[in-house]
């Protein structure tokens, strides 16, 4: 492969981000395109108009295992932006709580205690998930990929209370889709990786500042490193050495020893050439992408009303909770796969938001809410089902232009992990090295799991 001086990135999320930044750390002379006029791309904040306030589009929720992630926010200055929380508290209507936390034993076994305990799921159901969990840990990931969670649970005879009230909450959150239609591949991973690999693996980071806040910082580190950001530029059209684009109605050009497209896959549909989409063949399925929604519902009442920093809300139409201040007056609901919700009002949004809260805290009856915006992300993830898994094309082929991007054959869920993979896997690609070159090491898988069949992905590997 011929020396590459130049690359031209397009599109400034987490993945352009991440492949500008090892990229300009490697001496190459990178410029990053983005439409916007601030990086970030679908993890993002805005001021919302009605309070003043700089607000998340989401709350996005990091684990430890995202090592990838966390490696780029060390390089950008920010991992001390995120809070570690070891529980999960799972809420029953009517405000039961259980902890669940890594204990005493070694993984995979680390929940065993906490499950065994938990008031939301009988003794019979914590034993019945741990029969799931056997299975897990020995499933092949790859060969489950054109068949659906839903019916690997089925094979491992779970009920279909056990699903309500466990697996589908961590599946929808995770992987934004329900069990039924969920690719059991992308679940897999999620429990594997998520859960069952390390005692750490599970623990929850949240950012303590907007979103903005982290990915802003870019600019000036990826500019330091020697690369360039032009925000506001649209591109237009992408080609293995340049790429076209228009700031106002001024079209521009910028040619480069290589080109990397961080673009959402929608948009590349519309920016790759004819003679391209023939040549190479991992264009040619885009148009079958499915995308699935996330709401985001930030609500502020009168007094405290919450008293745990999260929460799942077992069986509950809204998932989880944050809570956003010290006292807890301030919070933010989540609802991933949230296809029915997007054509309700805000209105009927907040009865819903606000009923579920009563439901789940009845303390806070009567606190009145001062404020609420609900935010509709109609596209916030390709949806991983089955079809979709089958699709996702790899970081290189004919054509010439190197695929960053979540929707990409990352092997993980649409995350912000994912997204980070793709962008340092794209930056290999560019420099010659090998797919896993510039990956951070996964955690550990621990001893026990190994014994009892469980294999992590190795380090360098894709997909
Ligand atoms: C509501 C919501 C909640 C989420 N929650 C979580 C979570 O809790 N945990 C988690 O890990 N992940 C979460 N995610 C997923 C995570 O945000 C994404 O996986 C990640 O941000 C995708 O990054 P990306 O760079 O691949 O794509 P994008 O962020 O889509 O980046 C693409 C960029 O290209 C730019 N662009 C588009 N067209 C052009 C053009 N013509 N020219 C130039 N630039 C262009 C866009 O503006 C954008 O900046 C959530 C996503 C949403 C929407």
């Amino acid at each position: 492969m011929p020396e590459v001086k130049s690359a031209v990135v397009a599109g400034g999320g987490i993945a352009g981000i991440a492949c500008a930044l090892r990229l300009a750390e490697r001496g190459v002379r990178v410029t990053l395109l983005e439409t916007r006029k601030k990086l970030g791309g679908r993890a993002t904040s805005f001021v919302d108009v009605r309070t003043g306030e700089t607000i998340d589009n989401c709350q996005h929720v990091a684990l430890a295992c995202c090592t990838n992630y966390l490696d780029l926010l060390q390089r950008l200055g920010a991992a001390d932006r995120i809070q570690w929380h070891r529980e999960q508290y799972w809420v029953e209507p009517g405000g039961r709580v259980s902890v669940v936390r890594p204990g005493g034993f070694p993984a995979p076994l680390h929940f065993a205690s906490s499950v065994l305990r938990a008031s939301f799921l009988t003794l019979g159901e914590a034993a019945l998930l741990g029969r799931a969990m056997r299975a897990i840990m020995r499933a092949d990931r790859a060969a489950w990929r054109a068949r659906t969670f839903g019916e690997f649970l089925r094979d491992a005879c779970q009920s279909e209370r056990v699903v309500r009230r466990f697996w589908a909450p961590v599946v929808v959150s995770a992987c934004n889709l329900d069990v039924g239609r969920v690719s059991a591949e992308s679940a897999l991973h999620v429990f594997q990786e998520g859960f069952l690999a390390n005692s750490r693996s599970a623990e929850m980071g949240l950012p303590t500042v907007p979103l903005v806040e982290l990915y802003d910082r870019a600019e000036g580190v990826i500019a330091r490193a020697g690369g360039v950001i032009r925000l506001g530029v649209s591109v237009t059209e992408v080609s293995a050495r340049s790429v076209r684009a228009t700031i106002g109605t001024e079209p521009v050009e910028f040619p480069a020893d290589a080109v990397v497209s961080a673009l959402p896959v929608e948009r590349l549909a519309d920016v790759v050439s004819q003679s391209d989409r023939q040549r190479d063949d991992r264009f040619a399925r885009l148009g079958e992408f499915e995308h699935s929604p996330i709401l985001g519902v930030h609500v502020r009442f009168d007094r405290p009303v919450i008293n745990l920093p999260h929460a799942v809300l077992v069986e509950g139409a809204t998932q989880w909770l944050f809570r956003k201040d010290d006292a807890g007056s301030a919070l933010h609901a989540v609802v991933s796969a949230a296809d029915e919700w997007m054509p309700l009002s805000e209105r009927q949004i907040a009865e819903r938001i606000v009923g579920d809260i009563q439901a789940y805290f009845p303390d806070s009856v009567g606190a009145s809410v001062v404020s609420l915006r609900a935010v509709k992300e109609k596209r916030a993830t390709f949806a991983p089902t089955p079809a979709v898994q089958a699709i996702r094309p790899g970081p290189t082929g004919p054509s010439g232009i190197v695929l960053a991007g979540d929707w990409t054959d990352t092997g993980w869920p649409a995350t912000m992990e994912g997204a980070t993979r793709s962008g340092y896997v794209a930056a290999a690609s560019v420099l010659g090295e090998a797919p896993g070159a510039l990956l951070a090491r996964p955690l550990a898988v621990g001893r026990v799991a190994r014994l009892l069949g469980l294999r992590s992905a190795p380090v360098g590997a894709y997909a």
